[in-house]
């Protein structure tokens, strides 16, 4: 199968409208990452985005819409819903709805739950537009490699597996969306994404609750309650390291970590905030971003990731931020990147 990149423009919607009413795979940008669409009720076309990723079974989709009365057929919708899709849709924001019989189970991985989304970028609200019916979309990147931000990702990942990609520039998100529970008592955030812990609590008026693998390894034990984050997501091939603690110790510690591995002929090198690239320059270095804006280093984080197996970085130590706001989600990803290895500077 030969993939196509085209711009997003009527010829092209009304190609990947018919791929999907076909049962054909696409892959379209949102403002989180690109997704690999197919006709969420349509078992046959679901199980080929599975096959196209290598996606393990048991790791459920959300299934995107564009208006809200595309709900009524697929799920019940708890009253403390409405008022985040008041807020937040279209957006950045997943919700877990008791699903109804329409879905078939292999979108929801056989859960009694399904996961929904309504995205704000205008090219995935044509395209579902286009489409007329709920597009049940992953990342569209092969499974265990970063999430997709520009469509150049995504045609490394999955050359030959998807006959089209609709070309939307880069994701202005850049991580995956935030994915709250709603169904199992007090509202728990499953995911942290570009909606924060803190915006929801502001609208529901009361905590918000973080599944407790978010920022440390799911132990032995214990069932994730979102299964992505049971598999080992985001890894680049290096080993990576983050360190914390005050500036003054991590800097030298950078250095010295860096030193000690290149010296032992490893290929190394240091993710930093622009603001110590100069303090760090003797090393190779590859800048996260401003400290102070943390949406830049979200939009940035899987490029960066992804620079890293191109340039087959060996060992890679990085700088962390405070995981507030969307520091979380960074925090979440960089996190699993390094299996969660952290030194304390
Ligand atoms: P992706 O779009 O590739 O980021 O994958 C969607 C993520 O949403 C999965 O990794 C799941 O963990 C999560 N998810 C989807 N459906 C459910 C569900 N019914 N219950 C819990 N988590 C879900
Ligand atoms: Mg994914």
């Amino acid at each position: 199968m030969r993939t196509q990149i085209l711009p997003p423009d009527a010829s092209s919607l009304s190609l990947a409208a018919e791929l999907i009413q076909q049962g054909g795979l696409v892959a379209f940008p949102t403002e989180t990452v690109y997704g690999l669409g197919a006709d969420a009720l349509n078992p046959e076309a679901v199980r080929s985005i599975f096959a196209a990723k290598g996606r393990p079974a048991d790791n459920p989709l959300i299934v995107h819409i564009f208006r809200r009365e595309q709900l009524d057929s697929i799920c019940d919708l708890p009253d403390a819903a409405v008022p985040l899709m008041d807020a937040f849709w279209p957006g950045p924001l997943t919700l877990l709805f008791p699903k109804k019989a329409a879905v078939p189970d292999v979108v929801t991985a056989g859960l009694p739950t399904v996961a929904v989304r309504m995205p704000s970028h205008p090219v995935a609200q044509a395209f579902l537009a286009a489409c007329g019916l709920p597009v049940a979309a992953p990342s569209a990147n092969r499974s265990g490699r970063p999430s997709p931000t520009t469509a150049a990702h995504v045609l490394e990942d999955l050359s030959g597996n998807v006959p089209l990609i609709l070309d939307g520039g880069s994701c202005e998100v850049g991580l995956e969306s935030t994915v709250l529970d709603l169904c199992h008592g007090e509202p728990c955030i499953l995911r942290p994404g570009g909606v924060t812990k803190e915006m929801l609590e502001d609208v529901l008026k009361k905590p918000v609750s973080l599944a407790g693998s978010i920022l440390r390894p799911l132990r032995e034990d214990e069932t994730a309650l979102s299964p992505g984050m049971r598999y080992k997501h985001y890894a680049p091939k290096a080993d990576v390291t983050l360190v914390d603690g005050p500036e003054e110790n991590v800097l030298p510690l950078l250095r010295s970590l860096y030193t000690r591995d290149t010296d032992a002929g490893k290929k190394s090198c240091i993710l930093c905030f622009s603001e110590h690239a100069e303090a760090l320059s003797v090393c190779r270095v590859l800048s996260l971003g401003s400290k102070s804006e943390p949406s830049q280093i979200a939009h940035r984080l899987f490029d960066t990731l992804r620079q890293l197996d191109e340039e087959q970085m060996e060992s890679v130590y990085s700088e962390v931020i405070p995981p507030e706001g969307i520091g979380l989600a960074v925090m979440n990803r960089l996190g699993r990147a390094a299996a969660f290895r952290m030194i304390h500077a």
